[in-house]
């Protein structure tokens, strides 16, 4: 069926036939009541999961996103985060528009930020001032290539944020693949963090949904704003058994990916022109750069496109490539040869010229 490799995003993913299967058996309620079964046991799952005493099935990791703004904060109120994360990046103004809050935004290392940072931002107090009411991390950081946080820098945020009485979030829409790659479990990146977002349709395979997780009176507030947004459904275990079926077969493979996101950057880098830091790829996502070929991002695009290689355009000359389970490692393999074949080429081409 694949007639494209797709690495444009580990959104890519179809559920496969084990999931659809499960999906299609699932005791289901009226979720909106409390009354679906398998929405239930997702979310217990998933507190667990995150060490966290509740979690709250949600349509998208965009929505646990802004209802967890929405619960730590009040109009003209500061959310301090990395000015690369998704909260500022891609969620259509969300933080102005739902919350009316002003965003803080830090210059992290690849979306990784200093505890001193947020120090520095949060301001002096005084009639002029927006409070500083929340500061948000992105684990993994995605726009900054997939970093994962180190758990001393992820403290040393939770311990600034208490000093200040910061609430704290983490937007863990890749937080399995954070687990996975450094070999320590989600709860202890999450501990500290009084919401954690969880993304089911990256890396972990399903169609729909995502989770925000936190203590029962925070959640019970989120609950409030699902519906508020226009997210409450109704027999919605049909696709939270998805995410039951995903936590149980899609976790442990994420190394895979993982795995070939590096074997996809040591081919690329083989290409003369093309900037690529291969120490920098910890988990499934690859950045490199195509300013030394004399051409743009969007053209070396089209032409891995035209050879049925996808990846994406994320700035003028910096292209994006996502691995993720409907990519094999003779996929990536392959996507590196025809790369370093339509690519290798395109230094001898004058810039326009095709
Ligand atoms: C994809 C993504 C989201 C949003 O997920 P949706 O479920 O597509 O809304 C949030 N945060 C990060 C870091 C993401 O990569």
């Amino acid at each position: 069926m694949a007639t494209f490799i797709d690495l444009v995003s580990d959104t890519a993913t179809q559920p496969s036939s084990g999931m659809r299967a499960f999906m299609a058996q699932a005791a289901v309620g009226d979720e909106q009541k409390q009354e679906d079964p398998t929405v239930n046991a997702l979310q217990d799952r998933v507190a667990a999961l995150l060490g966290k005493e509740a979690a709250l099935y949600l349509p998208s990791a965009t929505m646990a996103n802004e209802i967890a703004v929405k619960v730590h904060t009040q109009p003209g109120d500061k959310v301090i985060l990395d000015e690369t994360s998704h909260i500022v990046t891609s969620e259509a103004g969300g933080p102005a528009v739902l919350s009316g809050v002003t965003l803080h935004p830090l210059r992290g290392i690849r979306g990784v930020f200093l505890a001193e940072q947020v120090e520095g931002a949060i301001g002096r107090e005084g009639p002029h001032y927006p409070p500083a009411r929340l500061v948000s991390v992105e684990q993994t950081a995605n726009l900054g290539g997939g970093t994962v946080w180190p758990i001393e820098r992820l403290r040393a945020v939770v311990d600034v944020a208490r000093r200040h009485r910061l609430r704290t979030h983490m937007d863990g829409a890749r937080l399995m693949n954070a687990a996975v790659a450094s070999g320590v479990p989600a709860h202890e990146h999450a501990r500290g963090f009084d919401t954690v977002t969880l993304c089911l349709t990256k890396g972990l395979g399903c169609p729909v949904g995502a989770l925000l997780a936190g203590d029962r009176a925070l959640i019970k507030d989120a609950r409030r704003y699902k519906h508020l947004f226009g997210g409450a459904m109704r027999q919605a275990g049909i696709i939270a058994a998805a995410g039951l079926y995903a936590l149980d077969h899609n976790v442990d493979r994420l190394a895979e990916d993982h795995t070939n996101a590096k074997i996809l950057a040591r081919g690329l880098a083989e290409i003369r022109g093309i900037r690529i830091e291969v120490e920098h790829v910890e988990t499934n996502i690859v950045f490199f750069d195509v300013a030394g070929l004399g051409i743009t991002a969007k053209d070396a695009v089209e032409r891995l496109r035209e050879q049925g290689v996808r990846m994406g355009a994320t700035g003028h000359t910096q292209i994006r490539a996502v691995t993720h389970l409907d990519v094999s490692q003779a996929d990536v393999e392959r996507a590196a040869e025809i790369a370093q074949k339509v690519l290798g080429k395109a230094k001898a081409k004058t810039p326009g010229a095709g």
